[in-house]
């Protein structure tokens, strides 16, 4: 196995993990992270990207997508069966996007991405399990993914429900009872939706030993943004 600056190789962490490997190499990886001794740039874990991006440049990626998107002038880039194909081969994500899994908030269609484009995880009330958590540190440790956007939604179904407060059946109360804590004093939907963004964007560092190691070395910007379902336009939280 080969590392670059102790950094096991982006190459033999998709051998390894294709061959059943998988925690090997995630072991590798997250003991180089948060060691302490390693100062090499988290790029060097995916050397071979031939258009990196960092985090501002890949935030105005988005936005700008957004602004195509709202004012009905797609280019629906990087959907060619030849994109298809190279993608195939590696892929680079310039953004992670943690959103909702409601129907009317698909990050391609809303920030007008393709293929190999953007690095998505979606559930209802863009909560921040330890699933979902480590799906962010896989692409933002492995695949070098400078930044996450935690996208709520208005008119947002689960964070409704966490605000009635009512006991729901089955595993839907699960999902509720991640977005309560969040709401504690809040009264509007919208604000509450606002709250919740904020609260999922905190969980991601307080939870992550891996992201907010990035963070603080500077390799990784994560922020809130907010989807407007009448207008489509996607808005930063501060
Ligand atoms: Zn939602």
């Amino acid at each position: 196995m080969t590392r670059i600056n102790g950094f096991i190789g982006r190459r033999d962490f998709f051998k390894l993990a294709g061959t059943g490997g998988f925690a090997i190499a995630a072991n590798a990886l997250v003991g180089s992270l948060i060691g302490g001794t390693q100062k090499t740039a988290i790029a060097d874990v995916n050397p071979a990207n031939p258009n990196p991006v960092n985090a501002d440049q890949a935030l105005k990626l988005l936005l700008d997508g957004n602004q195509r998107f709202i004012h009905q002038q797609p280019q629906y880039p990087h959907q060619s069966l030849k994109h298809l194909q190279l993608v195939a081969k590696a892929q680079y994500p310039f953004a992670a996007v943690l959103g909702c899994a409601d129907s009317r908030v698909p990050p391609e269609l809303v920030f007008d991405q393709g293929l190999g484009d953007l690095f998505i995880v979606r559930v209802a009330g863009n909560v921040a399990s330890d699933m979902v958590i480590g799906s962010l540190e896989y692409t933002t440790a492995v695949l070098g993914t400078p930044l996450i956007v935690v996208l709520g939604h208005k008119k947002c179904g689960a964070v409704a429900g966490a605000l009635k407060n009512e006991l729901l059946p089955g595993r839907i109360g699960y999902v509720v009872e991640s977005i309560k804590l969040a709401l504690a004093k809040i009264k509007s939907s919208d604000d509450a939706v606002i709250a919740n963004i904020q609260y999922q964007k905190g969980k991601l560092l307080e939870n992550s030993t891996i992201l907010a190691k990035l963070l603080y070395e500077g390799k990784l910007k994560i922020v809130g943004a907010c989807y407007d379902t009448d207008t489509g336009k996607v808005s930063m939280i501060t």
